[in-house]
């Protein structure tokens, strides 16, 4: 989850990147459209629709739903037998369980709009960071149990609020279960862009069984530290560069996230930083990879609204807020690694 984005700064970045690219248009948005450059004439190409009709969605979610047969949805791949009823490490079987949904106006301003962003917030998660802000769901396993089915509904009930986008939050121990889903709500008539809202540590199988049915990966880019990642996020050592691979198929799949005239965001890779205290984020080395293997005008989502929740009392370095010195240096940073299309989020109060 992401709060309250303005300042100068990011303004600033903003202005310019909309001057740059003020003519790109973004056609079809919804169900897998294409982006066309400079012209509205280029044929749109509903994919994900196609893909609906010909079956291939059905095809992709049964193969995601094999691979929980002995579980390697996420790289921590514990295999876990999910069909017959055990728990991942995660805490997740091969039954849907939910936390919420809603329209979220606390996400990025491109993913807002006025509907808001049609927020479904999965319960449980594999990466199990101690300084959780969403303790409750992602360790706690707070949820609710659904089927597949309730999701389509959840999905066509947030199209009908106004919603101008469906985001799975923390999607990818149920990527069987959310694919399965969107294929009933397409069939019902869903035409949202579809948001992948994960970590960002995220298994290259299974990226490639979600290519043409994402529209927006919004992961995080938490670490570029292994030894930071495998003390905060249960051992995850290989965060850093499964991350990386990751974000370059992401990019691969969706491009870059440039805005429509609306400033809305329809389809891209969004890239969000959480800066954390005392270095452990390395937030100059997750720059630096940014802006040496991803194009300069990448969407890059600076956070400064770490807090220090769940368990981050027990970890010294991660016992407090953030400064402003080491949030300014982090910001100086990316402007100076010639990243072009930043979002600063402002110090909380
Ligand atoms: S998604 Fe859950 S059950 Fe599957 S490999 Fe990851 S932690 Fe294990």
């Amino acid at each position: 989850m992401w709060y309250n984005m303005a300042g100068d700064m990011m303004k600033r970045t903003r202005r310019r990147f909309l001057q740059e690219f003020g003519s790109i248009l973004v056609v079809g948005a919804g169900a897998g459209m294409v982006e066309a450059a400079g012209s509205s004439e280029r044929p749109v190409k509903y994919s994900r629709l196609e893909m609906h009709r010909n079956g291939e969605l059905r095809e992709r979610g049964n193969k995601l739903w094999d691979m929980m047969e002995e579980c390697k949805l996420c790289p921590r791949m514990c295999g876990a037998k999910r069909l017959e009823g055990e728990r991942g490490f995660c805490g997740a079987s091969a039954q849907l369980e939910i936390t919420s949904w809603h329209p979220h106006f606390g996400e990025e301003r491109p993913l807002v709009g006025r509907g808001g962003s049609g927020t479904i917030f999965m319960t449980h998660c594999g990466l199990r960071c101690v300084f959780c802000i969403n303790w409750e769901i992602s360790h706690r396993g707070d949820g609710v149990e659904k089927e597949i089915a309730d999701m389509a509904a959840m999905m066509i009930e947030l199209e009908g609020m106004g919603c101008i986008n469906i985001n799975v939050v923390t999607p990818t121990h149920y990527a069987p279960h959310i694919v399965q889903a969107l294929d009933i709500a397409i069939g019902k008539g869903l035409n949202l862009p579809l948001v992948w809202n994960t970590c960002g540590w995220e298994r290259l199988e299974t990226l490639r069984l979600l290519d043409g049915i994402v529209d927006i990966y919004l992961p995080d880019f938490k670490y570029s530290s292994g030894e930071m990642a495998a003390k905060y996020s249960a051992g995850a050592r290989d965060y850093p560069k499964v991350t990386q691979q990751a974000l370059l198929e992401m990019q691969r799949q969706v491009g870059t996230a440039y805005p429509a005239p609306d400033g809305l965001v329809h389809r891209g890779l969004m890239i969000r930083h959480l800066v954390m205290p005392n270095g452990v984020s390395g937030t100059g080395r997750v720059i630096h990879w940014i802006s040496e293997n991803l194009p300069k005008d990448t969407y890059l989502n600076l956070m400064s609204q770490y807090t220090p929740a769940y368990m981050a009392s027990r970890y010294p370095d991660i016992s407090r807020r953030l400064t402003r010195e080491e949030f300014e240096k982090a910001v100086e940073l990316a402007e100076r690694a010639g990243l072009t299309n930043l979002d600063i989020q402002p110090m909380p109060r």
